[in-house]
């Protein structure tokens, strides 16, 4: 079903021309346009319940203190969490994962531990591990890719044998931000959970894309950012089961964590304050309900079903142009709305700069995954992303401007 008629209207930022074309956003990987019920509730916030939560007992206080509490509870709903209280608000998924590996990482990683990757994270995912990894003495080791090009997915019979009992942590994406494979993030967690390890499921590419419920994918911890799923930037999501939360120690320190301090020491309150020191992102956590409010207004299950349709819808397309190398699982498989692809001779930096003449928002680059790139044997590629409110016709944009650089640089 195509949801871009109704969904486009709602988002102020596509109706705009860039270098006289119309606007094609095809940079959703990287960030999503905003809703303008998502831009209303920061106006709607800022106009009238501006003030510092947890701490006032006037009036504007108290709203802002509900709105913010509220929000925590929306996106507790949004996930299938079973309290609000394991609903952490932070920066966005980098700052999640930083939260986990400092706050739970050193208190228990110990040399000869594992922590388990995969060949697919994004720098996100992986340098957080590394750095803990060089502070307790842990071991990282990742999943390997199967296929030249990706298109194989993790190899599930190498994870049988990487996951030992000294495996204290399965770090892996829900979704390849450069790949486009959708992992069986719920058969990836069972696989852990039998030999006693945790599970951290990075969800930045498939909160604001598909249906997500952390007791269906039976995780431990699960993160993603706010400006990835139609929500604001600076505020993103640390999701963690109560117990776990309950026994971690605090990333960071200061107001509004502590429930009692003298100069000496001070003590802390539970999750979540414990885990959000000084002023919280107040406003970003109400847009993100805000956000949350609209992708299940819409369909979580519809815009999965869209966008992976012009994923594919897009593969078969690109599949045709000569010298293009597709990345990530072949047409036919199920694949995100993430389609990545080289073009022989054209740097990628230079298909985007063609493609933005054309009013194209692509990304080039090494999209954060330098250590795929160099499996793949590349340094950078050409990524297109598809949303809600992106269109077929969008993809016969993209080919033509793709027809047109290969016809500049030579490449019949
Ligand atoms: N993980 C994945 C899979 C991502 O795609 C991204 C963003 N590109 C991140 C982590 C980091 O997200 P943020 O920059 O919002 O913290």
């Amino acid at each position: 079903m195509d949801l871009s008629p109704h969904t486009r209207a709602a988002f102020p930022a596509l109706h705009q021309s860039v270098n006289g074309k119309p606007l094609v956003y095809l940079d959703n990987a990287a960030t999503m346009q905003k809703p303008r019920s998502v831009i209303d509730a920061l106006v709607h916030y800022y106009e009238r319940d501006n003030s510092n939560v947890h701490r006032g007992l006037h009036a504007l206080s108290m709203r802002a203190t509900n709105a913010y509490e509220g929000a925590r509870a929306r996106v507790a709903r949004f996930i299938g969490a079973a309290a609000p209280a394991e609903i952490i608000f932070t920066r966005g998924t980098t700052e999640s994962v930083n939260l986990v590996a400092q706050a739970w990482g050193r208190a228990h990683l110990r040399a000869g531990d594992v922590v388990l990757t995969t060949q697919m994270e994004h720098h996100g995912n992986l340098v957080p591990w590394q750095q803990v990894a060089r502070e307790t003495g842990a071991m990282l080791r990742a999943v390997p890719l199967l296929g030249e090009n990706g298109e194989g997915g993790l190899d599930l019979a190498a994870l049988d044998s990487l996951l030992t009992p000294q495996v204290k942590l399965f770090a892996f994406t829900h979704v390849s931000n450069t790949l486009g494979t959708i992992n069986p993030a719920a058969e990836l967690c069972a696989k852990a959970r039998a030999v006693g390890a945790l599970t951290l499921v990075d969800a930045a590419q498939s909160a604001g894309h598909q249906p997500l419920d952390v007791r269906e994918l039976g995780c431990d911890f699960l993160a993603f950012s706010g400006h990835k799923m139609c929500g604001p930037t600076g505020i993103g999501v640390l999701y963690a089961r109560l117990p776990i939360l309950e026994n971690m120690a605090p990333y960071e320190t200061g107001g509004g964590m502590v429930s009692t301090v003298t100069y000496e020491e001070a003590t802390w309150k539970p999750s979540p304050e414990r885990f959000e020191a000084g002023t919280p992102n107040i406003a970003g956590a109400i847009g993100l309900a805000a956000a949350c409010d609209y992708l299940d207004s819409v369909g979580r299950e519809k815009i999965a079903a869209h966008s992976h349709a012009l994923g594919q819808l897009a593969c078969e397309r690109l599949a045709q142009l000569p010298g293009i190398r597709l990345l990530g699982p072949p047409a036919g498989v199920e694949r995100s709305g993430i389609v990545s692809f080289a073009l022989a001779d054209v740097h990628a930096h230079d298909v985007v700069t063609f493609a933005d003449e054309d009013g194209l928002a692509l990304r080039g680059g090494h999209h954060c995954n330098q250590p795929l790139m160099h499996k793949l044997g590349l340094t950078s590629t050409t990524r297109a992303s598809f949303s809600l409110y992106n269109s077929a016709e969008e993809i016969d944009v993209l080919v033509a401007s793709l027809r047109r650089i290969q016809s500049f640089f030579g490449c019949q």
